[in-house]
């Protein structure tokens, strides 16, 4: 699953906290916009260009991923653990 997938499509919205606007996962195909659709991640957002905004005078044009909307469009669900191989260190001096 990527962002470029035809079975997924992508809304830009002011984040809820920092200063990335956040990046949503919709399943489907991009309607129109002004339409109103739901994120992956449960978010309810309008389909339109990234948002412009501002915080304190300081414009907002830098993008991260919804890693909620992320890891649902995987399959997972968020916040799951992600298996990894345990990994020893031995401390040395
Ligand atoms: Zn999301």
């Amino acid at each position: 699953m990527s962002a470029a997938d035809p079975t997924w499509f992508t809304v830009d919205a002011p984040p809820a906290a920092g200063l990335w606007l956040d990046r949503h996962l919709v399943r489907g195909t991009r309607p129109a916009d002004g339409t109103r659709v739901t994120a992956a991640c449960g978010r309810e957002l309008r389909v339109g260009p990234t948002p412009e905004c501002d915080v304190d005078g300081l414009r907002l044009t830098g993008l991260r991923p919804c890693w909620a909307c992320a890891e649902r469009a995987m399959g997972r669900a968020p916040g799951a653990a992600t298996r990894h191989r345990a990994t020893r260190h031995r401390a040395t001096g």
